[in-house]
């Protein structure tokens, strides 16, 4: 991929990241099943077997706007997906990025940065290379004049509630007021002046998020990560730019589980990615009508789907292991229904 390849102007961008098969993969001696022919195309080739139980791969082809192997950089991937939004905010548009995957597929390492090792880096994830990018337009003669200030927001959506992440999980409540605007009351929204301090926001928030469980994974596995850069003009709201780390997808153990409470939380997830599929859609087909009151994640977005001035990326991200195949099949193919019109 080269800067040409870059496609400008579009208001849905959807595109697949394949991550390297990991430690535990290898370990297994777990089998990779995609491979990427070109910049924009995906190939699964899914085992199965015939009646005669002689074992074929079956090949399946899909097409995005790019596809990212799995020695493509956090840099290149933004560079392609949210970069071209940053220029959106600025022009009072409203943008958002989204990365859905399975648990384990690398949304958290492409959105929030690399936290596998013990020196947690979210320097290099999509939020701080937004923020980053935001401040160096900032000083353009053409955006200084503007006089604007950026603000941050980080919360999270667990089980159809909204917590703040720059507010010790506050629970917040969420109003739509007689002119339709959504509110996420008493939602905290920091001041930003440079990369440092927006790098900083990001690890309260990361280390806000992950306290008191467990398991850091269970958890993010089951709750939406909101992070938002605003810009402000007097006060007023100039552009908004939200970047969201979903919950994962793979929901088939909790439609059968014996627990309550685990099964609610998985109709939850699965409502709000159904519903946030039919506002991209709708959003592409300048739809008058968005479906955004049908979950928590799509109300709290509602001003980010319905403007003239709106463009949204889908990061799909998918594991390469055979095992993973079931689940890398069901994103790719949400992921294409999201740009079919
Ligand atoms: P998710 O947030 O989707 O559950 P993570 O982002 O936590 O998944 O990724 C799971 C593991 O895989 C992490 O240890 C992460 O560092 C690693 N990983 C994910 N994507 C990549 C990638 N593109 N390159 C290298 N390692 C990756
Ligand atoms: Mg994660």
């Amino acid at each position: 991929l080269t800067t040409t390849d870059l496609i400008e102007e579009h208001r849905i961008c959807v595109c697949v990241r394949k991550r390297p098969l990991n430690k535990k993969e290898l370990t297994v001696k777990d089998l990779d099943v995609i491979t990427i022919p070109s910049k924009d195309v995906v190939m699964v080739h899914e085992p199965k077997q015939k009646v005669d139980l002689t074992r074929y791969l079956e090949n399946q082809t899909f097409r995005f706007d790019y596809a990212f192997d799995e020695s493509t950089t956090n840099e290149m991937v933004y560079r392609f997906t949210a970069r071209p939004l940053v220029e959106t905010i600025f022009d009072r548009g409203m943008a958002t990025c989204f990365a859905y995957g399975q648990t384990g597929s690398g949304k958290t390492h492409t959105m929030g940065g690399d936290f596998s090792g013990k020196n947690q880096d979210c320097s290099k994830g999509i939020y701080a290379l937004a923020a980053r990018d935001v401040f160096l337009m900032l000083k353009k003669p053409n955006y200084k004049k503007l006089d604007l200030q950026v603000y941050a927001t980080f919360f999270e959506i667990y089980s159809g509630k909204v917590f703040d992440l720059l507010n010790h999980k506050a629970k917040l409540r969420v109003l739509e007021d007689g002119k339709q605007q959504v509110q996420v009351v008493g939602l905290q929204e920091r001041e930003v002046r440079c990369t440092e301090d927006v790098l900083k926001l990001i690890e309260m928030g990361n280390s806000c998020r992950t306290s008191g469980q467990t398991s850091a994974n269970a958890h993010s596995s089951r709750s939406h990560a909101v992070f938002q850069i605003i810009l402000r003009k007097k006060g007023k709201m100039h552009g908004k730019f939200s970047l969201i780390d979903l919950a994962g997808n793979e929901r088939g153990a909790d439609t059968s589980s014996a627990d309550r409470q685990t099964r609610l939380e998985g109709a939850e997830i699965n409502k709000s990615l159904l519903a946030l599929k039919e506002c991209i859609r709708a959003l592409g087909r300048n739809k008058p009508h968005t479906p955004f009151r049908a979950s928590k994640l799509t109300q709290v977005l509602r001003d980010s789907f319905i403007g003239e001035n709106s463009r949204t990326c889908m990061i799909a991200t998918i594991s390469p292991g055979m095992a993973s195949c079931e689940n890398t099949l069901n994103t790719l193919r949400y992921a294409n229904r999201v740009k079919e019109f």
